[in-house]
C-alpha cells in the first residue's frame, strides 16, 4: 500500500520538482486553451447579455435627442425568422456577409440616417459615409459610440472586430483601421442590416 508522507519519504528536492511540474502543467493548460478554436460569436446569445443597455436616441432627421437606458430587444430565433427575410436573418442573426456590390446602400449618396433593420436603433449618419471601393456601405464613425458594440471575431481564420447593434445584437459588419480622416476607421457594413431614412 502506498504510504504518502511528504515529510518523511520525499527527497529534499521534491518540492522544487513538484513546483516545476505544476508550472509545466499550467503552461500545458495555457497551450491547450490557445489551441482550442476560440470563436467569439458576432451575435452573442441573449441570455449572456444585460437586460438593459444605454443608447442615444436620434430623430429621423439625424438630430441627437437623448441618451437613455432602455430594455434590450430580445427575440427568439423563430420570432426573428418571422420578422426578417431569409437573407437578412442570415446576416443579422447569424453574422453572414452579403456579397460585395449587391446591397442597396453601397452606392447611395443621399443624406439621411441608417437605422438597424431589426430594431430601428440609429446606427450611422450619411455625413460619415465615404466611398471605400469595397462594395459595402462604409462609414468612418457610428452615429453614437453607445449605439454599436464591437467584439473580437476570430472566424474564417482572421482576427477582425465585429460590429453589432447595441439594442438588439444584430450583426452589422466589421470595423477596420484603414479608414479616412478624422478617425481612420472603416465601418464596413452590410446593407441588409440597415434601413435608410432620408432627411426630410
Ligand atoms: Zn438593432
Amino acid at each position: 500500500m502506498f504510504d504518502f508522507d511528504p515529510d518523511r519519504q520525499n527527497p529534499p528536492n521534491s518540492r522544487r520538482f513538484f513546483l516545476a511540474s505544476a508550472a509545466a502543467a499550467v503552461a500545458g493548460l495555457a497551450l491547450w486553451q490557445w489551441g482550442k478554436p476560440r470563436v467569439l460569436a458576432a451575435a452573442p446569445k441573449a441570455k449572456d447579455d444585460p437586460k438593459e443597455v444605454t443608447i442615444v436616441q436620434f430623430s429621423d432627421s439625424g438630430q441627437r435627442l437623448k441618451k437613455e437606458r432602455i430594455a434590450k430587444v430580445v427575440k427568439s430565433e423563430e420570432e426573428w425568422r418571422k420578422q426578417l427575410p431569409a437573407g437578412v436573418f442570415d446576416i443579422t442573426r447569424n453574422a453572414d456577409t452579403e456579397i460585395a456590390y449587391t446591397g442597396k446602400y453601397w452606392n447611395l449618396h443621399e443624406k439621411g440616417i441608417y437605422r438597424c433593420i431589426c430594431c430601428d436603433n440609429a446606427l450611422f449618419d450619411s455625413a460619415t459615409k465615404f466611398e471605400s471601393g469595397t462594395g459595402w456601405p462604409s462609414f468612418w464613425a457610428p452615429i453614437a459610440a453607445e449605439n454599436v458594440t464591437e467584439s473580437r471575431d476570430l472566424t474564417l481564420g482572421m482576427m477582425r472586430t465585429a460590429v453589432s447593434c447595441t439594442e438588439c445584437d444584430a450583426h452589422l459588419g466589421h470595423v477596420f483601421d484603414d479608414g479616412p480622416e478624422p478617425t481612420h476607421l472603416r465601418y464596413c457594413m452590410n446593407s441588409a442590416s440597415l434601413r435608410f431614412v432620408a432627411h426630410t
